[in-house]
């Protein structure tokens, strides 16, 4: 496996953009897919990205004019976050999301007020999109894109909204947050269990779902692609490190210590904390154990 983790493009018009969110690098990526006259470009990153994504566009010859869609694998500020402001710079884009999310983009402050309780200081207000520059995306849909088409994978688990996409002539899946967060120096896979909207049913069958397509690349938003034939092993990893998880939560049936456990699950998850600044880094393990806890229970 290979992996790439910087802003240029991996393969032949495809292209990945470190948004430098939080100030820091390997944070947040988002993913852009040329195909002719037409470009796509999956997520935006938190609600201060724009300008990032614009110079970044700018340096590897994308044309604002050519963007037709901004495709949101979910609703969470570090994905929805800056769609307002390069929607403006876009004149042909609308913007992509399941039908579940769209009032939320239409008014974002469900969106802000939720990314602040995780985020604090370093999540900004979200601006509205207009109803008229979104379009509802549904299972299995085709979103053309030049000569090509990519395909929207309705994959819930990490929250009910969640769209990876699937470009079939690349082999390539945008996975958003449904498998977890990579890390590019030890190509482990951590979980994004994020409370309240976490479930751990629907995560394992979605795991299933990628796992039956032919994929030879796997772009994270957190952070870097993975690249080769063996690539599907990271859905593997990401199941064993939910696994490791899943056993602290069983060790304490009979212990009804709740705060313990979830200091237990906080230790477990320190490494998937390093996608997130380093002020809330405490607050995203509280997030993400609080998230595993209730996403065991629900179906
Ligand atoms: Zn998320």
């Amino acid at each position: 496996m290979e992996v790439y983790n910087q802003t240029g493009e991996f393969d032949d018009d495809i292209y990945y953009i470190d948004t430098l969110a939080h100030n820091i690098k390997k944070s947040i990526g988002v993913l852009v897919y040329k195909n002719g006259d037409d470009c796509v470009i999956f997520d935006s990153g938190m609600p201060n990205c724009a300008n990032q994504i614009l110079r970044s566009l700018k340096s590897l010859r994308i044309e604002q004019e050519s963007i037709c869609h901004i495709l949101l694998t979910h609703r969470h500020i570090d994905h929805a976050g800056a769609s307002s402001d390069l929607l403006k710079n876009f004149s042909q884009a609308k913007v992509g999301i399941h039908s579940f999310s769209i009032k939320h983009l239409s008014d974002p402050s469900k969106i802000y007020q939720s990314g602040k309780e995780l985020f604090r200081e370093f999540a900004s207000p979200m601006k509205p999109i207009q109803l008229s520059s979104i379009i509802a995306l549904e299972d299995n849909q085709e979103i053309r894109v030049g000569h090509n088409v990519v395909k929207a994978i309705y994959s819930p688990g990490h929250t009910s909204d969640h769209i990876s996409y699937y470009i079939p002539s690349k082999k390539t899946l945008y996975c958003g947050d449904v498998i977890g967060s990579f890390n590019p120096s030890t190509e482990k896979v951590h979980p994004t269990s994020i409370f309240p909207s976490f479930n751990y049913a629907k995560y394992k069958e979605t795991i299933e779902k990628i796992r039956a397509l032919d994929i030879e690349t796997i772009a994270f938003s957190h952070f870097g692609v993975a690249i080769g034939k063996d690539v599907k092993k990271n859905l593997d990893n990401s199941l064993a490190t939910h696994k490791e998880l899943e056993k602290i939560v069983e060790g304490y049936t009979d212990r009804p210590d709740k705060m313990k456990l979830i200091q237990d699950l906080k230790n477990e998850l320190e490494e998937a904390t390093e996608i997130f600044p380093p002020p809330v880094r405490e607050i995203a393990a509280e997030f993400m154990a609080r998230g595993f806890i209730k996403g065991m229970n629900v179906s």
